[in-house]
């Protein structure tokens, strides 16, 4: 992983402002629009995402559309996923020239990933291997991780770039781990591809990022019969993420702390251990011992 500095490479700043005022545009802040402007960021996405001729790639919040044309000029399809209308606009003309890019109009959690793929043919069935590539507006990171990694058609691959605190969250060992952590890792490896700083956009947002490579299991990591029932487990452990788990689960599942602890001791695990520690593993012994019973 290396830290990537914005000034190392600013041809894109001027463009972004030029684009920008050709379509007299000004960045919408309740959109999250901090637009990227460092080249090395960009290279460092593209080659996160491993384009291959043959992919099909959503891309979510396209902006001006920079990382859409060097997206289309590697893969076979793009679909661009954009919010505000203006942009649409602006992206239908921009990228007029590429018959394989496709601009949509709405929000991308309201729209099911098999749905995009399917496109005007109506067919919404087993969609094929796709990847997603986004800048994220930071207040929508975790909804879209959650849309994409718990869809019925999940990506193979999604590169996100996402506010540095929270992608660090999501790479964290046990120890540090926490309810997205485990969500994420159940459906995922975490991988750290780059830092970017504040100033590698524009406008510059008050925090740091940096762009998160996640590997979509083929398997969900520890086998389970009910995916639900376990990530509802996992979620009442980390209820009162503060306190000791026969704590936090004798709250959230309504059941005495002494029955709790002599359940999670019957499964191998310390009852005094807090919710951060456990290993998936882990998780998969608490939900044997909790949560198939409640169903
Ligand atoms: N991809 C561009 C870039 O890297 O410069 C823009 C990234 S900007 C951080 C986020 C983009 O997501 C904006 O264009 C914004 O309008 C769009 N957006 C915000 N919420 C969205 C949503 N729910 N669905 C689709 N696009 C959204």
């Amino acid at each position: 992983m290396v830290v990537v500095r914005a000034d190392m490479n600013s041809e894109m700043l001027p463009q972004v402002r030029a684009l920008l005022q050709q379509f007299s545009l000004r960045p919408r802040k309740r959109l999250g629009q901090h637009f990227l402007v460092d080249g090395d960021v960009l290279e460092r996405i593209l080659s996160a995402a491993e384009p291959e001729p043959e992919d099909i790639i959503i891309e979510i919040g396209p902006g001006l559309g920079i990382l859409t044309r060097r997206l289309a000029e590697a893969v076979s399809r793009v679909i661009a996923v954009e919010l505000d209308s203006r942009l649409v606009s602006m992206l239908r003309k921009e990228l007029a020239a590429w018959p394989n890019v496709e601009i949509v109009h709405g929000d991308v959690l309201k729209t099911a990933p098999q749905q995009l793929i399917a496109g005007g043919s109506g067919f919404s069935g087993c969609a094929p291997s796709y990847k997603v590539v986004a800048n994220l507006p930071y207040y929508i990171t975790s909804p879209v991780l959650r849309h994409f990694l718990r869809a019925s058609s999940r990506p193979s691959l999604m590169v996100v770039m996402v506010q540095k605190e929270v992608g660090e969250a999501i790479a964290a060992v046990p120890g540090k781990l926490s309810i997205l952590a485990v969500g994420v890792q159940f459906y995922a490896r975490p991988s750290i591809v780059a830092h970017v700083p504040a100033d590698g956009f524009y406008p510059a947002p008050k925090i740091d990022s940096l762009v998160l490579r996640l590997d979509v299991r083929h398997k969900v990591a520890v086998e389970v019969e009910d995916e639900d029932a376990f990530l509802d487990m996992v979620s009442c452990g980390f209820k009162s993420p503060r306190k000791q788990l026969r704590n936090s689960l004798s709250r959230a599942l309504g059941i005495p702390a002494v029955q709790v602890a002599a359940s999670l001791e019957k499964a191998g695990i310390e009852a005094r251990r807090r919710a951060e520690t456990l290993s998936m593993e882990e998780w998969r012994a608490v939900y044997w011992a909790f949560g198939r019973s409640r169903e």
